[in-house]
């Protein structure tokens, strides 16, 4: 017979003040989960992500986003019960431990209290930080009883929390079904690259000022025998789950870059836009296979630019800047992606090998109607000038907008006003309609 289970000691008192770091924070799940089923007790895993700021204040003079996360917890600390654990997974994500709560509605109360505390700016050094959070959260027994599956469960409501207007979400169950195919995803995106089903979208930008094409973005397709159109960002997020984003990199790029040097030979030569994800920027061969490729197709590297997204330049600047730095050696140009999204100024960027911007559409479908954000784009269209640098306006919808941009000087735009993303055949006759012959 076996013995019955004996819980482990309680966890010490609370230290409050001192910040948990992540491996300490799982520590603590695990001890405070098997107290828990130990004791036929309960206890709740929340996810809080900060998601972006906007507006002026925060766009040219927000705190840090380590420096917000740390002032983040501060607040969720006065808010939530001493026993409470809680610490930063990254600058952008907390997780929150309730151990031994009553009931499951204490856990979304606690959610509720999260988000009211959040709901003030973010304030430090006369800068600050307007945050639009969201909590997922998975209670013990309900959605599971190891930390494994508590965590997965809080994440999959993470996600689904961000679509909610009520700003959190508790899990249901049934996003397993959703869960699960994603897992089946992660299995077949080696396949689906290996056996070519991937493909490369090609979406216009055009120069404001003429109407004029002036260079295309690359941008990844995955139709799914099953499960359909899988959105790229998902794509991008399993290859880097997986670790195929190598792979996945070198084969847009190499798609990309073969179809721009059979277009030229077809005597269209538009510019190339090609998007890198956060973990490329930390790979050291990414600048050899970038030039390797430009090399094999015979492009011109001044034709090409790289974009990448503001949040992850700034994630880890010292080896961004080493392995732009690289980059930019080769010739090709540089942008910074989502523009505005993120928590930084473009003065972080002085010691980035930047050529370009390229404004995030919501600012851009706002400039139009909101203040806020027509003084967002003004502002960031004028920096970018005043540090040499052009700037693309995405995401452009309206003959209005287009209007405005050409009013602020911007200098190109990008967005379904001009053509939605096409396939390589298509843009090769949108092209020839649009552009005098190269
Ligand atoms: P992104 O780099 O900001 O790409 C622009 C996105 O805005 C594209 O979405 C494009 O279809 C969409 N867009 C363009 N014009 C308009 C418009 O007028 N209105 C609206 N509402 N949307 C517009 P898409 O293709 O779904 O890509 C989403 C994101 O996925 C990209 O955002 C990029 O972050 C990522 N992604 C796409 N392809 C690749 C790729 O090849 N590699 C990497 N690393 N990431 C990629
Ligand atoms: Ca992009
Ligand atoms: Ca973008």
């Amino acid at each position: 017979m076996s013995a019955p289970p004996v819980p482990p000691p309680p966890a010490p008192a609370a230290d409050a003040a001192a910040p948990q770091t992540r491996e300490d924070l799982l520590k603590i799940l695990d001890r405070e989960t098997a107290v828990a089923r130990a004791t036929n007790g309960r206890l709740a895993v929340l996810l809080v992500e900060l998601r972006r700021v906007d507006r002026l204040q925060a766009l040219l003079r927000g705190p840090a986003p380590a420096v917000t996360m740390s002032l983040v917890l501060d607040r969720l600390r006065k808010a939530l019960r001493e026993e409470d654990r809680m610490a930063a997974i990254s600058d952008e994500q907390a997780c929150v431990i309730l151990p031994r709560i009553a009931h499951p509605s204490q856990a979304t109360l606690a959610a509720v209290k999260i988000l009211r505390v959040l709901d003030r700016p973010i304030a430090h050094e006369g800068g600050s930080a307007v945050l639009r959070p969201c909590v997922g959260i998975a209670t013990l027994p309900e959605h599971g009883f190891d930390p494994a599956e508590l965590l997965m469960a809080a994440d999959v409501s993470r996600h689904i929390a961000a679509t909610r207007e009520e700003g959190y979400h508790v899990y249901q169950g049934d996003e397993a079904v959703e869960a699960e195919v994603y897992h089946g995803l992660d299995l077949e995106l080696e396949r689906a690259l290996r056996a070519n089903e991937l493909e490369v979208h090609y979406q216009p930008i055009i120069e404001v000022a003429t109407g004029l094409p002036a260079a295309v973005e690359a941008l990844v397709r995955w139709r799914h025998p099953k499960a359909g159109e899988i959105p790229p960002r998902t794509i991008v997020g399993i290859a880097e789950r997986t670790g195929l984003i190598g792979s996945l990199t070198y084969w847009i790029l190499n798609s990309a870059l073969r179809q721009a040097s059979q277009w030229r030979a077809e005597r269209i030569a538009p510019r190339l836009a090609i998007n890198l994800s956060v973990s490329t920027l930390t790979d050291h061969e990414l600048p050899a296979v970038v030039d390797q490729g430009i090399r094999t197709w015979g492009m011109d590297p001044a034709r090409i630019s790289l974009e990448i997204a503001e949040s992850s330049m700034i994630a880890d600047a010292e080896r961004s800047v080493a392995i732009l730095t690289r980059l930019k050696a080769i010739g090709v140009r540089l942008s910074i992606d989502d523009f505005g999204s993120g928590f930084s100024s473009l003065s972080h960027f002085k010691r980035f090998p930047i050529d370009e911007i390229k404004i995030d559409c919501p600012f851009v479908q706002g400039l139009v109607g909101d203040k806020g954000d027509r003084a967002v784009v003004a502002s960031a269209i004028d920096l970018a000038h005043h540090f040499g640098l052009s700037v693309v306006a995405e995401g452009v919808e309206r003959d209005e907008t287009r209007a405005a941009l050409r009013s602020l000087g911007c200098e190109l735009a990008q967005g379904n006003l001009f053509s939605p993303p096409l396939t390589a055949a298509q843009l090769r006759e949108w092209w020839m309609a649009h552009a005098p012959l190269a």
